[in-house]
């Protein structure tokens, strides 16, 4: 495995080739990856030259890309691509680990804090699948120190028009 993940931008040409790959059923099961597989598990995706890991690309194409992070696993079935079934983590992965158990909210989101926090384009992936996942919004501007109307304008694409922009596309069908 890679120390430094590759950045995976959607495309749709990335959809097309990927999807077939991909045994999609319900939204709570895992969605079995049906090519090759790396000896971990991992389903392994080749495409226009590069050795692509099925979850990073599963990711990449919910959210519109992915960079400095990994896809990671909530369902402990390497070989699955269901988005809701992974999370972004990397190099910040503890703080996201606190972010997904609630502790962030104690320690790390003061009252005059609330709001004003900054927020990463790995944070806007995550508030995206959280919510396509069920979480309420409320939930959300808790977990990162954003309110609820900030937390609304990221998912109707006012803030981050970019990201959203590929989200809500026909890459995701
Ligand atoms: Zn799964």
């Amino acid at each position: 495995m890679s120390n430094r993940p590759l950045l995976i931008r959607a495309t749709s040409e990335l959809a097309a080739r990927f999807w077939p790959k991909v045994r999609r059923a319900g939204l709570n099961e895992c969605w079995e990856w049906q090519g090759k597989r790396s000896n971990k598990g991992y389903g392994v995706f080749w495409f226009n030259g590069r050795v692509l890991r099925a979850n990073r690309v599963a990711v990449a194409l919910a959210c519109g890309s992915i960079a400095d992070a990994f896809a990671l696993h909530r369902c402990n079935n390497p070989s699955c691509c269901n988005p809701v079934h992974l999370y972004i983590g990397g190099p910040r992965a503890n703080i996201l680990q606190c972010v997904n158990d609630g502790r962030y909210v104690k320690h790390g989101c003061r009252g005059e804090d609330s709001g004003k926090a900054k927020l990463t384009e790995v944070d806007v992936q995550e508030i995206h699948r959280l919510y396509a996942a069920g979480e309420t919004q409320r939930v959300i501007a808790r977990k990162f120190c954003i309110s609820k109307s900030q937390v609304g304008a990221i998912i109707r694409g006012e803030q981050w028009k970019h990201l959203t922009a590929m989200t809500n596309s026909s890459l995701f069908t």
